[in-house]
């Protein structure tokens, strides 16, 4: 069946410049698409690449949906390129919604780990966010020196509520001396698992990575690492023993994805790609129909955009079913009319 294809550009600037390791980053672009089908069905879907994670921009989307034209079969998205994993689950996610492919979502509810701000910023976050419910912690690590950060992890795990876990996020930053001295650190700690220690495109930086996962007790966590599809299936390969932070956003066909992860047992975190509500709802769909072992969400980024209408669900300690199943992308969709 062939069906109607639509696209609308977007540019949202962001309640506040959010901070990369590409540098400032003020405003989301992306699109949202629309499809039908004849006689009934729409669905939607959402394509937001990130800057910096392979090579798909938001001009070579344009340029491939331009190409698509005004109709939209599984032959014609066949035909996507597999480095445009965004605009390819959008299509993807669109097409499912239109034919009435609801996910499962076997949930009531799930944790959202809470943001904390690198360096000694850290220890006055962490009571206030415990108090509200959090119990799954997010450090963001490598910003300063390894001498001057290390040396507050205590710090950190003693202020952190009973049972709750601490996950480090070096967003690549560390050379394998360094990371070392972390996962030393670590050991013995509540620490869930510390995510991409060595930057994916580092020297050498599979086999860092794996040795660095085999040589320490601590699991390792791989984000940037896995910028498509094809990193997915790698690591697989490569019998990753650690956990994969999988932004649905980019992943292309995501359910050929996640099957290959739950046929593997992987551990699975779901994370935001800051996309708007409606790629925010496929992610989050994907998140709650997830058949493995549920870990809290890397979701804690909302508000997020200047205007309202297009941030998901409130930072909270869970995201509820509900909060999922009422997002409305039509709504979104003529907001942007
Ligand atoms: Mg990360």
């Amino acid at each position: 069946m062939t069906f109607r294809l639509q696209h609308q550009r977007y540019r949202l600037p962001f309640r506040g410049t959010v901070r990369t390791a590409h540098g400032p980053w003020s405003e989301r672009e992306g699109f949202l698409v629309r499809v039908e089908a004849e006689g009934g069905g729409v669905g939607f879907g959402e394509a937001a690449p990130v800057p910096g994670f392979g090579r798909e921009t938001v001009a070579l989307d344009f340029a491939v949906l331009a190409a698509l034209g005004d109709t939209l079969d599984d032959v014609t998205l066949a035909q996507v390129p597999s480095e445009c994993g965004a605009v390819r689950q959008a299509l993807a996610a669109a097409l499912a919604d239109a034919r009435g492919e609801k996910p499962a979502l076997r949930h009531a509810a799930l944790g959202v780990a809470a943001l904390l701000p690198a360096g000694r910023a850290v220890l006055a976050e962490i009571g206030p966010k415990a108090e509200i419910g959090y119990r799954v912690f997010k450090w963001k690590v490598g910003v300063g020196e390894v001498a001057e950060e290390l040396p507050l992890l205590d710090d950190v795990c003693a202020a952190l509520p009973a049972g709750a876990r601490l996950r480090l996020d070096a967003n690549g930053a560390w050379d394998r001396r360094q990371a070392e001295r972390w996962l030393e650190r670590c050991a013995g700690r509540p620490v869930e698992f510390v995510e991409q220690p060595v930057a994916a495109d580092a020297r050498g930086a599979v086999d860092v990575l794996l040795g660095l996962a085999a040589d320490y007790p601590v699991p390792l966590a791989l984000d940037e690492s896995l910028v498509g599809e094809g990193d997915v299936a790698a690591w697989l390969d490569r019998g990753w023993p650690g956990v994969f932070v999988l932004k649905p956003a980019l992943m292309g066909e995501t359910r050929a994805v996640l099957a290959s992860l739950a046929r593997a047992k992987a551990a699975v975190v779901f994370s935001s790609a800051l996309e708007t509500l409606v790629g925010a709802r496929t992610a989050l769909q994907a998140a709650f129909s997830w058949s493995g072992e549920p870990r809290a969400l890397g979701f804690g980024v909302w508000p997020l955009f200047a205007d309202p209408r297009f941030n998901g669900p409130a930072a909270a300690p869970f995201i509820r079913r509900e909060d999922v199943e009422r997002i409305n992308p039509a709504q979104l969709w003529n907001a942007l009319l």
